[in-house]
């Protein structure tokens, strides 16, 4: 078997034995993830990772002794720190063809983009938004973001893509928990942080009526109102927002409902109750969501639906001369999804989700999602049954945060639970973050995990405890 190019290996049978080993390295790895905690990083690691140092044939050898073992934890079924994906067996799959095929899924006419749009069109369905939305797969929700808001923009101001924003006061909406994603889309947009209004939350969701005033008070100032940013799913503690009410103000103040679903839009599989969290989420004019977190496929892999594919296109089409399209041939296809988003140059992602959806079924999701939900509500029971221990805040969705020494003064509970999420993380026995409530730093979980078992989160909270005694 000969080589074919400058770059191919000189010898495939050769590369065939090493391929496969690195396989199988990956598979064990996913297979024992439970026996593979994350681990500090040793000092030396990045100038064992100098380039040019090794001998080029021991490659595998090398990634299974000096690249797997340091992975960031969230492949162990007791990670839930931050809100990150586990990870599936259908990645590794993924991987190997996408890379075979090598798509470029900015345009023409091939089958990655086909796949692309097939499963756009599941999510679309799987949201609930009718035929004739658009979507285009993103880095994650960050950038999905920036789309979405540019779109709003675009339909705000229509000739903004000519002439910018003159000195237009764009302003947007959101509720106090809004995740970070919102304001720096905005600032990128040179619309400035700002011109985000943080509107007060009532029992956990956006306040209509402190909304509405804030309009109204914005609009006599001179501003130009465009956007409101309702979650589903705040990263702290798992709330959502009403998004029927935000979707019937937006609809009677003329504004673009974006809705943050990075992780809570998939609620949308769970059952009740935690399916009715994201209800109205269909009215949304955009949505941003994640399959890397909360569908567990590999990073990265986010989405962003758009109810109007008008809108969506009118904000980002542009085909220079030598992008034409054509009737037929490689320039053929439609839609490009150059056409949708800000890269032109792009991989397929969706081959991830397309490989996760055909070998586990949409009902292996769901399962797994609900699973999760349970598994929060079970951890709060739990931390709700032990001395010293203490909930921070109900839990609504898969997000749980407790103080282990309730006993004591804030300041000193934020000490000890700073110290516990340390040590267990470096001992390996749980990964919880910590998060700030009322001036309290208390440990959460988030579990975005396909791994966690039930006893899982009994040994976990044991381990708080145990740790308790030591810090
Ligand atoms: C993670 C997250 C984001 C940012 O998404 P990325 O995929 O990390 O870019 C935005 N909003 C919420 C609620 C998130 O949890």
């Amino acid at each position: 078997m000969e080589k074919n190019g400058i770059l191919d290996p000189d010898d495939w049978g050769a590369f065939r034995v090493e391929a496969r080993r690195m396989l199988d390295a990956a598979i064990s790895q996913m297979q024992v993830a439970r026996d593979r905690p994350w681990q500090p990083v040793p000092e030396d690691l990045e100038a064992r990772y100098a380039i040019g140092q090794a001998d080029q044939g021991d490659l595998v050898a090398r990634l299974v002794e000096e690249v797997l073992p340091h992975h960031g934890g969230n492949i162990h079924p007791r990670f839930w720190g931050w809100v990150q994906g586990t990870g599936l067996a259908s990645d590794l799959i993924a991987g190997m063809a996408a890379a075979a095929v090598n798509a470029n899924c900015g345009g023409r006419d091939h089958g990655a983009n086909r796949m692309e749009r097939a499963v756009i069109d599941w999510t679309r369905q799987a949201m609930g938004f009718a035929e004739g939305a658009s979507g285009v797969f993103t880095s994650g929700t960050s950038q999905a973001t920036v789309l979405a808001f540019q779109a709003a923009r675009v339909r705000a101001v229509p000739d903004l893509r000519q002439s910018g924003q003159g000195d237009r006061r764009l302003t947007a909406y959101a509720g106090a928990g809004v995740h970070n994603a919102t304001l720096k889309a905005l600032e990128l947009l040179g619309i400035g942080s700002q011109n985000l209004r943080r509107v007060p939350l009532r029992d956990g969701q956006m306040d209509p009526q402190a909304l509405r005033a804030m309009l109204a008070e914005d609009r006599a100032a001179g501003a130009m109102p465009f956007l409101i940013v309702g979650t589903a799913g705040s990263v702290d503690l798992g709330l959502f927002d009403d998004l029927n009410a935000l979707a019937d103000l937006a609809a009677a103040e003329g504004l673009w409902l974006h809705v943050d679903g990075a992780f809570g839009a998939w609620t949308r599989l769970a059952e009740p109750p935690w399916r009715g969290l994201s209800d109205g989420i269909v009215r949304a004019d955009s949505l941003a969501l994640d399959f890397h977190k909360w569908m567990y496929v590999g990073y990265d892999c986010g989405l962003v639906l758009m109810r109007d594919a008008a809108a969506h296109r009118a904000a980002f089409a542009a085909r220079p001369s030598y992008l034409a399209g054509a009737e037929a041939g490689l320039a053929g296809g439609e839609p490009w999804f150059c056409d949708y988003g800000i890269d032109l140059s792009r991989g397929n992602r969706a081959i991830k989700v397309w490989c996760a959806l055909e070998m586990f079924g949409a009902a292996a999701f769901a399962a797994a999602i609900t699973d999760n939900c349970r598994q929060a509500a079970q951890m709060a029971a739990q931390v709700e049954a032990r001395d010293g221990f203490a909930l921070m805040h109900p839990v609504v969705s898969n997000i749980c945060v407790f103080t282990a020494a309730a006993e004591e003064t804030p300041e000193r509970q934020s000490q000890i639970n700073t110290q516990i999420a340390m040590a267990l993380q470096l001992t390996g026995s749980a990964v919880f973050s910590t998060t700030d409530v009322a001036g309290t730093t208390c440990l959460r979980a988030a579990i975005t995990n396909h791994r966690t078992r039930d006893e899982d989160i009994t040994a976990a909270l044991d381990a708080v405890q145990e740790m308790r005694l030591r810090v």
